[in-house]
């Protein structure tokens, strides 16, 4: 792949992340990176569903012509809690023990593309970006009762600053 159909690629799945709950979203680009990062090339095609777009699916190869797509009218991409993965270069058995390490589960062996992001949690420390992980730490510095706290303080709120971040 040319860096231009990479670019491409990645801006159409981010849209489709955003679509995600918000407290997920870390994990679809964390999951993202670590892939194309290696090498591992997918299309997302399809995060946030409506439920009325879903009636439509269910609806498919029962009382609508067509091939069964899917087998509930309750599902995790209504509720903004799942993706459509299409590897490109690669096998679902590559890109899965990656979305693993961020909490994205791989559970429908009969539906490949499927993933959840139920069991996600919080973005934890060492993944969150730089500023993330500060307000992190100087949380913890608060509740610990450490010697020139207030010094300490007064340096990480300059460093803030400079970073542009208050
Ligand atoms: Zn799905």
């Amino acid at each position: 792949m040319t860096q231009e159909e990479i670019t491409t690629l990645r801006a159409k799945n981010t849209d489709k992340f955003l679509e995600l709950r918000t407290h997920v979203q870390w994990a679809a680009f964390a999951f993202q990176d670590s892939c194309f990062g290696r090498g591992f090339y997918f299309r997302v095609s399809e995060a946030y569903r409506t439920q009325e777009r879903q009636n439509i699916l269910y609806a498919q190869g029962r009382w609508m012509p067509g091939k069964k797509v899917t087998w509930t009218l309750t599902s995790n991409h209504t509720a903004r809690f799942a993706i459509d993965v299409y590897p490109l270069n690669c096998k679902h058995n590559q890109i899965a023990p990656i979305a693993a390490l961020f909490g994205i589960t791989h559970p429908l062996k009969d539906d490949p593309p499927h993933y959840e992001f139920t069991d996600v949690g919080e973005m934890p420390v060492q993944v969150a970006p730089l500023h993330v992980q500060l307000s992190q730490k100087i949380r913890a510095l608060k509740r610990s009762k450490g010697l020139r706290l207030k010094s300490l303080t007064r340096a990480i709120d300059r460093l803030k600053k400079m970073l542009g971040m208050i």
